[in-house]
């Protein structure tokens, strides 16, 4: 393979010119994948943020309407207790009369009560402190048996059975009110007002319950129903593990909702009129200055929409990592093939370089043989024949070392190994390399250790120290003074190869037994080489079950260790 200068450097520049615009283009692609990925998978959990957030927003809601009708619910417990209380009371009156009884006359304008054909009817006297004013209430036995029958236990008290039908039957309420004076105590219907302002000096005359009292809305009456809802509120998210701060808001009057907001949620406004212990009923009809507007507010529902959420968000998030990191595995491959390519352009660049010098010298020589009759001068023969079979030498080894790659590439190398005398041994390499060289040249042997024999293949195990003795004697100016020791570690020999050279950049250090690999000089390589060799070092080394490695400091030397197993 003859390859003219120019064409191949054109050639090597041409590929490399359109590798890298492809590999632009492949990389502003996967840049856009990338991206576009990233873009869309935060867009789709922005979509299903909101949707949980939505989500989250229905549940609260329906958690406030439970923690309200538990409010309700505690409210009409606390009139039930009141009422069956004074009901119960010793100056209560309750009598219960056939029809016949009732005189109709004291019914009066009063609201009565009656369903249908009555069954049984019955009468109902309510006498308070022994009033006479009260009026009969009517209804009948199936009615009153029914609400008897809505009370849980089976021995309802007549009391009892009263306030459970006055929670169903208005006009009842209505009666009960009025017979117990049960108004807002501060503010009294006006016929309710002028009975009291004429009667209240009279002895005994009780009601109303002073100001003061249970009937009163209490001064903090909104922060206790805002505790209390809260309460409520904080239950009712727990049974659906909702933990999330929120504020009960009372309001007098309705607000706005702020709910848009990303990192917001409120529920919905409900009006709010079951305070604490107080009858606030007016005729069976609460006031509207009692009715308060109750909402809840999170501040950070987020941490609960995305903790929802975390399942299919992390898997998202994985793929997009998973997605990245594949293309970046591409990223470092197509760059590991494009250094891999940029090493074979230098590596056939060099060879180029190495077979033509032989061949030239060879094909000199020969001519001179034939040209200019040097065959009649037997010492000027012997000169060329000798040239050109140092030469023929060369090539040789170079062919060699190549196909050794290839070989050792197919896994092929079959070691032969045998004990070897370890003196004899580098001291015959030492010569090889000095009468190799017209360099001004040192080599010194010291076997620290006192080894005598180590076990490896000769013909490999030579190649192994003569290629990082060419190193060494390539890689140092004149004179080269190097050192070879020979120690015993780890139950390992261990050659030390150390010159005083031009040493490796760290930046390079690690790469030099790679193959092909060669420290970059520029485009000037004034030393030949191939890249090979350390790369043949290594593999041969490490069949024999031994380490190689390196140490160098720029401009002082390097220092190669070969360790083989004894
Ligand atoms: P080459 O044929 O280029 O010498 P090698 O595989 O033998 O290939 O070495 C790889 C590279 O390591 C060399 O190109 C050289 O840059 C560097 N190197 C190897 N030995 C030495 C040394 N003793 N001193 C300085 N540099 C060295």
């Amino acid at each position: 393979m003859v390859l003219v200068d120019g064409r191949v450097i054109s050639f090597t520049f041409i590929n490399q010119f359109n590798m890298k615009r492809k590999l632009k283009i492949v990389l502003f692609l996967i840049a856009l994948s990338v991206t576009g990925i990233i873009i869309f998978q935060g867009y789709w959990s922005f979509n299903a943020y909101k949707e949980n957030k939505k989500l989250f927003e229905t549940k609260i809601d329906e958690a406030m309407q439970r923690a309200l009708d538990s409010c309700k619910r505690d409210y009409f417990d606390s009139i039930r207790t009141v009422l069956v209380k004074r009901l119960s009371e010793s100056t209560t009156v309750i009598k219960i009369d056939s029809p016949s009884q009732i005189n109709t006359a004291a019914v009066g304008g009063r609201s009565t009560f009656s369903i249908g054909p009555l069954v049984t009817p019955y009468a109902i006297w309510i006498s308070v402190h022994g009033s006479k004013n009260s009026s009969p209430f009517q209804t009948s036995s199936k009615i009153y048996n029914y609400y008897r029958s809505k009370i849980n236990h089976r021995n309802a008290t007549v009391p009892e059975v009263l306030t459970e039908m006055s929670f169903y039957v208005p006009p009842l309420m209505t009666e009960l009110i009025q017979d117990f004076f049960m108004y807002d105590g501060t503010n009294p219907p006006p016929a309710v007002r002028a009975y009291i302002e004429a009667n209240y000096q009279k002895p005994g005359f009780k009601y109303p319950i002073e100001q003061s009292g249970i009937f009163e809305q209490p001064s903090n009456y909104k922060q206790a129903d805002s505790l209390k809802i809260g309460n409520y509120l904080r239950a009712e998210l727990a049974k659906i593990h909702i933990n999330a701060p929120f504020a009960v808001n009372l309001a007098s009057t309705p607000t706005a909702s702020r709910s848009d907001h990303v990192f917001f949620s409120e529920t919905n406004e409900y009006k709010y009129q079951y305070h604490g212990f107080t009858f606030l009923l007016t005729n069976y009809t609460l006031q509207p200055r009692y009715t308060l507007y109750a909402r809840a507010a999170f501040r950070n529902p987020q941490y609960v929409v995305i903790k929802g959420m975390l399942i299919t968000l992390s898997l998202s998030a994985l793929l997009v990592l998973f997605t990245i990191f594949s293309f970046y595995y591409i990223i470092r491959i197509i760059n590991q093939q494009k250094a891999l390519g940029e090493l074979k352009d230098d590596f056939i660049n060099n060879m180029t370089h190495e077979l033509k010098t032989p061949i030239a010298t060879i094909t000199v020589a020969i001519e001179g043989l034939q040209k200019f009759n040097a065959l009649n001068d037997p010492e000027k023969t012997q000169r060329y024949l000798q040239t050109s079979r140092n030469e023929l030498a060369r090539l040789n080894e170079l062919v060699s070392k190549v196909l050794d790659v290839a070989a050792f590439e197919n896994k092929e190398i079959t070691l032969v190994k045998e004990r070897l005398k370890v003196d004899d041994l580098v001291n015959e390499l030492i010569a090889v390399e000095k009468s190799k060289t017209e360099k001004a040249l040192t080599i010194t042997y010291n076997n620290n250790a006192g080894i005598d024999l180590v076990t490896a293949d000769k013909l490999h195990f030579k190649n192994v120290m003569l290629n990082i003795l060419d190193n060494a004697v390539k890689y140092s100016n004149e004179p080269a003074a190097i050192n070879i020791t020979l120690d015993k570690g780890n139950n390992m020999a261990v050659f030390t190869i150390k010159d005083n050279g031009i040493g490796i950049p760290a930046a390079h250090i690690n790469r030099v037994f790679e193959k092909f690999y060669r420290v970059p000089t520029g485009n000037v390589h004034n030393v030949k080489g191939t890249g090979l060799g350390l790369n043949y070092v290594r593999y041969i080394v490490e069949a024999h079950g031994g380490l190689v490695a390196v140490k160098s400091e720029l401009n002082v030397g390097s220092e190669f260790t070969v360790s083989i197993p004894l």
